[in-house]
């Protein structure tokens, strides 16, 4: 059945089979904490008679987002220790997130911004905090690329955004825009002409970087979607969490970058999940998420690669986490491992 409006309470959960009536009040409890949403498109996807669902993992909470565990933290990536004035998080001397909105077509149960983003967050930026956002990034030569996220950016008008790119695109120093979004595979009708000749009024390089965590989002309509944004000039990257019970198996990681690259969309970034308070129950050890990324490959192309990241909690920005092939040996050799597992030894530099 379709539902045509999100779903927001555990009443509406209830009514629309995804928690059980005796679950209602654990995830109110939940609810008064943490922001819920649920597309219809996403709601629409959830296969009911599967208790494990992936997708219904990623949307429906969980008792679980109760536990909180002594390493979790409000701010598990430090936005807040690099924001200079609200809205702007400068993490890297080159590039900024812009976070005109804290709200999202759907709320995922694993956010790292889920005690920023909702009903109950940061909210939108008023005029004159976005221009003193504006104001920042013109009076920063240094800042090349300009990343709105939030929250999710594509759920301003399209008039609110063309307002917004108009004035990136009036700062010479800033070459590159991007946008990080749910909205195509989430709300995949909203990608038409208006919004995305708005994504395009900067007049910069223009990205889009998509979240996606299991194959099953990349729908038709999904596909659609980012098909219409990539005809339209615009280069679309993935973005992606390694979670328990959604994609922590070589099957479906393979199946998921797979998928990306079939939509003309370039694997970029697995995240290793962060620290957010409520989400154990979707943490992995970095050695098991070693694992799944080595199984890539030899299994997939070179161009279904992503590069698996931990934000290193605390603001200290990405580092590479995925395993080394290659092992320094004495005398200038190496020990270099193929997909297979086998070694084999690389020489010293004559
Ligand atoms: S779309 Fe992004 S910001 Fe919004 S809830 Fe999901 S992970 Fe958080």
């Amino acid at each position: 059945m379709t539902a045509h409006r999100p779903i927001r309470t555990a009443g509406d959960l209830a009514e629309a089979g995804l928690i059980d009536a005796s679950a209602e009040e654990a995830i109110s409890r939940v609810a008064s904490r943490y922001a819920i949403a649920i597309s219809p498109a996403v709601a629409d996807l959830i296969d009911r008679a599967d208790p494990h669902d992936p997708i219904a993992r990623q949307f429906v909470p969980d008792a679980a987002e109760l536990t909180l565990t002594p390493e979790e933290r409000a701010d598990p990536i430090g936005d807040g220790a690099h924001s200079p004035v609200p809205g702007i998080v400068h993490r890297y001397p080159d590039r900024v997130l812009l976070k005109a909105v804290h709200v999202c077509p759907v709320y995922c149960r694993f956010c790292f911004r889920r005690e920023m983003v909702g009903p109950q967050g940061l909210g939108t930026l008023t005029p004159a905090e976005l221009d003193a956002a504006i104001a920042y990034l013109a009076a920063h030569p240094e800042i090349w690329e300009v990343i709105l996220t939030g929250g999710d950016p594509l759920v301003l008008s399209p008039r609110r955004l063309q307002e917004i790119l108009e004035r990136l695109g009036a700062i010479e120093h800033v070459k590159v825009v991007r946008f990080h979004t749910r909205v195509p595979v989430v709300e995949p009708h909203r990608i038409d002409a208006d919004l995305i000749a708005a994504l395009k009024s900067s007049g910069k390089a223009t990205y889009v970087a998509l979240h996606a965590n299991h194959p099953r989002e990349l729908t038709g309509e999904a596909r659609g979607a980012a098909a219409r944004l990539i005809d339209a000039g615009i280069v679309i990257i993935s973005q992606s969490v390694l979670l328990k019970g959604v994609n922590d198996d070589p099957e479906v990681l393979a199946e998921l970058m797979r998928a990306f690259v079939e939509t003309r969309i370039k694997p970029y970034y697995l995240h290793h999940p962060d620290l957010a308070p409520g989400t154990g129950h979707f943490r992995l050890s970095i050695e098991e998420g070693q694992a799944l990324v080595a199984s890539l490959r030899g299994r997939v192309s070179g161009l279904c690669q992503p590069t698996y990241i931990l934000d290193i909690p605390g603001g200290y920005g990405k580092a590479v986490i995925s395993a080394s092939s290659i092992e320094a040996e004495g005398g200038g050799c190496y020990t270099v491992t193929d997909f297979r597992g086998n070694a084999h030894t690389y020489p010293p530099q004559g």
